[in-house]
């Protein structure tokens, strides 16, 4: 893919997300790996303003290699997570609404659902809490994330991560829509049922078969 291309698919992500209703007060970020280092979009810019030449390019020690603008004050922990995860080609991070309400009482997602493994795993966990834009930060969601493609950051949001951009952007949506039946559910006062390894195993076997996992 040509830069062009990618520097037009990440505002692409960034203003669908935006439109979802995912990123209330310029909340959120987008980035996808680039010649070494990232692309990631630029801090206090409205996504429908968001120009592809508003992008900054980062290494992945976090200089900034070209760009006018500053970039997300997320960036550390985009930056962190493409140094742990080789496979990690691109990041969607959100306020979604649900999952954002979730992640304030500090809870994961259970495997209730088996679109769960769509998220890696057989859960999707809660990192530690701490305060935003900080290494701390960066690192309690690295840890959340191990085995996974998603993370709630506790009192924040969502992170997903993906082999491309299409893919991290269908698991943050995928997120918010499990993160909500979970809420709903426990709000019921009815007892989920919880899908057992084995059972997650088989989901993620059919998944990888037909290509699903983003
Ligand atoms: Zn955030």
């Amino acid at each position: 893919m040509s830069e062009m291309a990618l520097r037009a698919e990440i505002v692409a992500v960034a203003q669908a997300i935006d439109k979802a209703g995912f990123c209330p007060s310029k909340s959120g970020n987008v980035s996808a790996r680039f010649e070494g280092g990232l692309l990631i979009t630029p801090s206090g810019l409205p996504y429908a303003q968001t120009k592809p030449e508003d992008l900054i390019h980062l290494s992945l020690d976090g200089t900034v290699l070209s760009g006018a603008r500053k970039p997300s004050s997320e960036w550390p922990f985009h930056v962190e997570i493409y140094q742990a995860r080789p496979d990690a080609q691109a990041i969607v991070h959100t306020h979604s609404p649900r999952a954002t309400a979730l992640s304030s009482a500090r809870r994961g997602i259970p495997a209730f659902h088996y679109m769960i493994a769509l998220c890696g795993g057989s859960d999707v966990r809660c990192a530690e809490y701490a305060t935003f834009g900080t290494p701390e930060l960066a690192k309690s969601a690295v840890t959340a994330l191990e085995g996974r493609k998603a993370v709630l950051l506790a009192n924040h949001g969502v992170i997903a991560l993906g082999q491309t951009l299409a893919g991290a952007h269908t698991i943050v949506a995928e997120v918010e829509n499990l993160a909500g039946q979970y809420l709903d559910l426990l709000a019921s006062g009815l007892e989920p049922v919880i899908l057992g390894e084995a059972e997650m195993e088989r989901v993620s076997a059919k998944f990888s078969g037909y290509g699903k996992v983003g």
